[in-house]
């Protein structure tokens, strides 16, 4: 038997219901912030994700599901949603509409990564990208997508930590002091973080490794070299998230896995597992080809957030549910059955009949295993008057109902 890829899941049953309602919030919410939806192609050019996520982060060293087409041409399967959305925004010259640009998107991403709790190689995130604001403003409003959405979900204890980078002057004044400081501690880093070291510093922070941790709690903070502007920018984004009662705690270590980010960066913990990261971009549309624009969003990944809310709630469990079951007798009845529930389920009623050809015992052990509400059972006689008796399931009460009229009398007692 053939059975599914390593770190992919198929999701169904109970579950899928659970994904259902929680997709519907979240457009539902998207739709009350003017966050448009935009579904880009599962995969782009491997360039795209290079240049956009980084030379030197995980994601384009050791995780990208990269492959070459019949033209030779190097794709990759979306690891991260913001590099699609950012050459869509330039390509459709999206900077001539009304700025900003709120786009969301819930798509499969992709990364070839160690499997474990929380970690997947296809998962789903939902993201937000609002492109053409320096504001902070910009940052608050993004963060309090997902704020809103966490608090609507019913998520308890999750943790909002925030933290700025600066733009790319401040980073290499932090670059500097963090190299040398990670430089007189070497011995005690892992190996990757020994050649992070020389390309890119700031990755080592976000270094998983426990000895690495242990080094980085002592490493300086990034806010202590922002200038003037980038300091004030931070405490503008903490002092309007405190206007909308978004709790917040600083923390100078978050740098986030990618790349690109400038200035603020967040993310979303809960039980240790962070559900969502995000930040400012303001150099990645100039990177990609466009011109200078601000930007910022977050990706929030739906497995976690499925995870912890099962952890919070228990396990999700299937309460099937169904209006009315037409049971039937005899060849005509089984063939009038069909004819009824088709007209049934066009008129909105949620009708389920025999399509197995079983005895009517076991189509009545059917109708309660599904969960039917009401059921009928057509027979000859049935068939002749037009009449039949429709039985709730729960209190064994029987009326009669003529055929004809059945479909009413339903959705007036199942609305
Ligand atoms: P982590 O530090 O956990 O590796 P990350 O920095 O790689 O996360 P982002 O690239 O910012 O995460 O992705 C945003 C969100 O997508 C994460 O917060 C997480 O919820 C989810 N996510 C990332 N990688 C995976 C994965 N392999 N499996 C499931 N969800 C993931
Ligand atoms: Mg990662």
């Amino acid at each position: 038997m053939i059975q599914l890829v390593k770190g992919t899941k198929d999701i169904y049953g109970a579950e899928v219901k659970a994904w259902q309602s929680i997709e519907g919030k979240m457009r539902r919410l998207c739709e009350t912030f003017g966050i448009g939806e935009i579904r880009t192609p599962a995969f782009e050019f491997t360039e795209l994700f290079v240049r956009g996520v980084g030379e030197t982060t995980d994601i384009v060293q050791k995780e990208m599901y990269t492959f070459t087409d019949d033209g030779d041409r190097s794709l990759t399967l979306r690891p991260e949603g913001t590099a699609g959305v950012v050459r869509a925004y330039i390509e459709h010259g999206m900077h001539n509409n009304a700025q900003p640009t709120k786009l969301y998107y819930i798509s499969p991403t992709f990364r070839c990564e160690n499997t474990q709790a929380g970690r997947q190689r296809q998962f789903h995130q939902f993201g937000v990208e609002m492109l053409g604001s320096y504001s902070a403003a910009q940052d608050a409003e993004a963060i309090s997508v997902a704020a809103a959405l966490l608090e609507e979900m019913g998520v308890k204890g999750v943790e909002l930590r925030i933290n700025s980078l600066g733009c790319p002057e401040c980073r290499g004044r932090y670059n500097k002091k963090l190299r040398e400081f990670i430089g007189s501690n070497l011995d005690r880093l892992c190996p990757t973080c020994k050649e992070r070291f020389e390309k890119n510093p700031l990755r080592v922070l976000d270094c998983k490794e426990e000895s690495c941790q242990a080094v980085i709690a002592n490493a300086p903070s990034v806010l202590d070299c922002l200038d003037e502007e980038c300091t004030a920018h931070f405490q503008k984004v903490q002092d309007i998230l405190t206007e909308m009662g978004i709790p917040f705690v600083v923390d100078p270590k978050i740098v986030r896995g990618l790349d690109y980010y400038t200035r603020t960066v967040f993310e979303f913990v809960s039980d240790g597992l962070t559900v969502c990261g995000g930040g400012r971009y303001d150099n990645l549309v100039e990177e990609c080809g466009g011109k200078p624009t601000g930007a910022v969003g977050f990706g929030l990944g739906i497995e976690r957030l499925v995870m912890i809310l099962e952890k919070q709630n228990g396990a999700i469990e299937e309460h099937p549910e169904r209006d009315v079951y037409i049971g039937s007798m005899g060849e005509k009845g089984l063939i009038r059955a069909q004819g009824i529930t088709l007209a049934l389920r066009k008129a909105g009623v949620r009708a389920e009949c025999d399509t197995v050809e079983r005895s009517v015992k076991a189509q009545m052990k059917y109708a309660n295993k599904i969960g039917a509400k009401y059921s009928v059972i057509l027979g000859d006689s049935e068939l002749e008057s037009g009449q039949v008796e429709l039985k709730e399931m729960e209190t064994g009460e029987k009326e009669t109902v003529s055929l004809a009229e059945l479909a009413e009398v339903l959705l007036k007692k199942v609305k």
